[in-house]
């Protein structure tokens, strides 16, 4: 296996340990499962339309990430959002830019998802849907931690009871993402607008973004978790009906089309205190969002925590 390392998703927890472990360990293999890099870090175009559908911004409060943003911003891949209040990132062109140059250098799969991890002589076997078994020897899960945990009980891996009873806790809100296209201009700020109670959470325009020049409203409409949970497999036609009403102050321009992003896990509703989970004697990681803190800064220094343990070890 030749010391290679397996890194389960292309999410910025993913994509920031494996370009570490590159850098200071050695051969790295990502394994995404969607077309797309960057998790949910996330744009989907619809007809001429672009829609930010996941993270719409991040911040970068601790030094050590806003040092790695800054060195970013050098290349325009990230930059302030124009006329926000506080200090907030967005990537550029898009959300996804920002997976798409972190996997530069790197070797990723796409499309190829995880279904399995099972211990093997020498480190780890992952079985692929549709793809020949892959082999390292070590392996990091980076998914939303209950994914993580269904891919090693597939595999019969048995982790210490006190650490399955803690993770096993770290559960994930819903989210429904509606993507407006509109006939006109929106009433929406340029930097968006959090609404703190009803059914929307969140509103902005990404014409006004700057991502979505084609059309003059696209607007990404953010459900509460609470409205998600209950409301999940209602269709876009259904939830539109509802909650349009809600906001038509904010819009003020026809909606042309309504499409419907599902994110099963969305954030953490509580996070692990320790930023990551390395057990070198299985030669297993684990890291993303709800063990560094929610929200795509906390996934961010999950990873980076993770390959600072993985590279002490290698190194012992
Ligand atoms: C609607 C929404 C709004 C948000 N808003 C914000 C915001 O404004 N600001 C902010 O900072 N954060 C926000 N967040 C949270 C932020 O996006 C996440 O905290 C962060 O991106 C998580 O990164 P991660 O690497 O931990 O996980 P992910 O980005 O989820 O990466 C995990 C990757 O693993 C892949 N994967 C999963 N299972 C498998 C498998 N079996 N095989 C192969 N690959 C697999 C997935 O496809 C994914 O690419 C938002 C999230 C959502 C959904």
């Amino acid at each position: 296996m030749n010391g290679t390392i397996a890194v389960v998703g292309a999410g910025i927890s993913g994509l920031l340990v494996a370009r570490a472990l590159k850098a200071r360990v050695g051969k790295v293999m990502v394994l995404e499962k969607s077309r797309g890099l960057g998790g949910r870090l996330a744009t989907k175009r619809v007809g001429e339309a672009v829609f930010d559908t996941g993270a719409q911004y991040f911040t970068a409060k601790s030094e050590r990430f806003a040092a790695m943003v800054a060195e970013w911003g050098t290349t325009g891949v990230v930059a302030p959002w124009p006329g926000a209040s506080a200090h907030r990132w967005i990537a550029r062109p898009s959300m996804n830019a920002l997976g798409k140059f972190l996997a530069g250098g790197l070797e990723v799969r796409r499309e190829a998802k995880v279904v399995k991890v099972q211990r093997a002589p020498g480190g780890w076997e992952l079985t692929i849907e549709n793809q020949p078994p892959a082999r390292a020897e070590r392996l990091v899960l980076t998914a939303p931690l209950p994914q993580s945990l269904a891919l090693l009980q597939a595999g019969g891996v048995e982790l210490p009871s006190e650490l399955v009873k803690e993770l096993a806790a770290l559960t994930y809100h819903p989210c429904l993402a509606l993507l407006l296209t509109l006939g006109g201009a929106s009433a929406v700020p340029v930097e968006g607008v959090a609404l703190t109670n009803g059914r929307v959470r969140w509103i902005a325009d990404n014409t006004k973004k700057g991502i979505s020049p084609g059309v003059a409203g696209a607007v990404t409409v953010h459900l509460s978790p609470s409205f998600a949970a209950e409301h999940f497999a209602k269709t876009e036609t259904e939830l539109a009906a509802m909650v349009l009403p809600d906001i038509a102050d904010w819009l003020c321009a026809p909606v042309v089309n309504v499409a419907l992003q599902r994110w099963k896990f969305s954030e953490p509703v509580a996070s692990f205190a320790k930023g990551c989970v390395w057990l070198p004697e299985l030669g297993l990681g684990l890291a993303g969002d709800s063990l560094g803190g929610p929200r795509v800064e906390g996934a961010a220094l999950s990873g980076l925590e993770l390959a600072d343990q993985m590279a002490v070890d290698a190194n012992a």
